[in-house]
C-alpha cells in the first residue's frame, strides 16, 4: 500500500542547513515516504531575502501544514532580531520539547542508553520575567526573575510523556524537580505529575527524581533511565547533558510538539565553520525526520531509517568526520539510502 502525501513545511536553514537536509531528503526518498514540500526561509537566508528572519509566508505555511522540517538557523547578532526558534516556540505554542538520547557509536563511553527527554517548552523560569533593578549609583544592583508555573501546563506536559511513554512502547517515567527547595512552582509539577501518573497504573511506571541527583545519576548509570519529564530549566541542562553521553549534538534530534504544529530539528546550530564544504553529519536531522514520520504515523519507515543509520555508523563503519571518519555529507546519505 503506497502512503499518502502529506504537505508539510521544509526550512533548509542557514550554514550547514542546506547540505545535511539534502541529504535528508535523499534518505526519505530510499524510504519511498513522500512529503509534498512548501519550501520556506528562516534565519539569516530569510533575512536576505525578505529582511526579516521569520517571514509571515513560513508562518502562513506551518498554519497550514501543522509540520515542519526545520535546519538550524544563524541567530543574527545585533540587529535587534530574536531567536526564530523561541518565535516559532511562542507562536505555535509548541509546548512539549521531545529529545531522544540513543547510543549509536559503538566503543564511546556508555553502551546501550536509550533514554528519552520531554522538557516543558513554555513555563517556568523561561517566561520572560527577568529584571534588573537600580540601587543608588548601580543599575544592575539586583537582578530577579520569577518562574511561573500553572497547573494545566504541568498536566499538559505530564499527560505528553505519559501518551508519548504508551506509543512508543515505554515503560517508566520519571519526574525530574527540585520540589525540596522550590516548593511551590516545582511543587506543582511534581504534585500534578503524580496525580497524572494515576491515570497509567499499571501500564507505566512513574518514579520521580530530584534534579541534582539525576544529573548525577545519569553519568554514573544513564541506562536506568526510560523517559524523563521536567520543567523547562531543567530539560534544557538535562538534555544537552544526555546528548553529550553519547557522542554530542551532532547526533541529536529534536522535536518541538503542540496542538498547533510540530516542528523537527536537528538540535546543533548552522556550524558556520564547516558551511559549504560538505562535510557536515546529516545524522541528527536524519533522525528528526524519523521522529516526523513517527508522528505522522509512518512507524515501519521510521524504524528502518533509525535502522540503516545505525547500521552504515556501527556495521558499515561509514562515518563523516566528526566521528573520527572521512566520508562526504552527500556519500553518508548515499550509505544511509542504501541500507534502507
Ligand atoms: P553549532 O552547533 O553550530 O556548532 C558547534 C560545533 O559543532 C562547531 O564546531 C560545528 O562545526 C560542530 N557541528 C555542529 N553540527 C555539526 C554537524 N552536523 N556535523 C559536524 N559538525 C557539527 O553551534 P554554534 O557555533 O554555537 O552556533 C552557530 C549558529 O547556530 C549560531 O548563530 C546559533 O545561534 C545557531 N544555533 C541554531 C540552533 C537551531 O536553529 N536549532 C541551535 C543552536 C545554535
Amino acid at each position: 500500500m503506497t502512503s499518502p502525501v502529506r504537505e508539510a513545511t521544509l526550512i533548509a536553514g542557514d550554514g550547514i542547513g542546506p547540505e545535511i537536509t539534502q541529504a535528508t531528503l535523499q534518505v526519505l526518498d530510499a524510504l519511498g515516504v513522500r512529503f509534498d514540500w512548501d519550501e520556506e526561509y528562516g534565519g539569516m537566508s530569510a533575512v536576505e531575502m525578505a529582511g526579516t528572519p521569520l517571514p509571515n509566508a513560513t508562518l502562513d505555511s506551518i498554519r497550514r501544514t501543522r509540520l515542519a522540517l526545520k535546519g538550524p538557523l544563524t541567530t543574527p547578532v545585533g540587529g535587534g532580531y530574536r531567536s526564530v526558534n523561541v518565535a516559532l516556540r511562542q507562536e505555535f505554542d509548541l509546548y512539549a520539547n521531545v529529545r531522544p538520547t540513543k547510543t549509536i557509536v559503538p566503543g564511546g563511553r556508555y553502551q546501550d542508553i536509550d533514554l528519552v527527554i520531554i522538557r516543558e517548552n513554555t513555563e517556568g523560569l523561561y517566561v520572560g520575567l527577568d529584571h534588573t533593578f537600580r540601587v543608588g549609583d548601580d543599575p544592575k544592583a539586583v537582578a530577579q526573575a520569577t518562574s511561573v508555573m500553572t497547573r494545566d501546563g504541568c498536566r499538559r506536559i505530564c499527560r505528553y510523556a505519559f501518551e508519548y511513554a504508551k506509543a512508543h512502547g515505554r515503560k517508566r517515567i520519571t519526574i525530574v524537580h527540585k520540589a525540596n527547595i522550590l516548593k511551590a512552582t516545582s511543587g506543582l509539577f511534581l504534585e500534578t505529575g503524580r496525580l497524572v501518573a494515576k491515570d497509567y497504573e499499571g501500564v507505566i511506571a512513574c518514579e520521580d527524581k530530584i534534579v541534582d541527583n539525576t544529573a548525577m545519576q545519569l553519568v554514573i548509570n544513564p541506562q536506568q533511565f526510560d523517559v524523563i519529564v521536567t520543567t523547562n530549566l531543567f530539560g534544557d541542562i538535562l538534555s544537552d547533558e544526555a546528548a553529550g553521553l553519547v557522542g554530542g549534538l551532532g547526533l541529536a534530534p529534536g522535536a518541538n510538539i503542540g496542538a498547533k504544529a510540530a516542528i523537527f530539528e536537528a538540535v546543533h546550530g548552522s556550524a558556520p565553520d564547516i558551511a559549504g564544504q560538505g562535510i557536515a553529519n546529516p545524522t541528527a536531522q536524519m533522525l528528526a525526520a524519523g521522529m516526523m514520520l513517527d508522528h505522522v504515523g509512518e512507524r515501519e519507515a521510521a524504524t528502518r531509517l533509525r535502522n540503516a543509520i545505525e547500521q552504515t555508523i556501527a556495521v558499515d563503519n561509514i562515518r563523516t568526520r566528526d566521528l573520527g571518519g572521512s566520508v562526504s555529507t552527500i556519500n553518508f546519505a548515499q550509505a544511509v539510502a542504501s541500507r534502507t
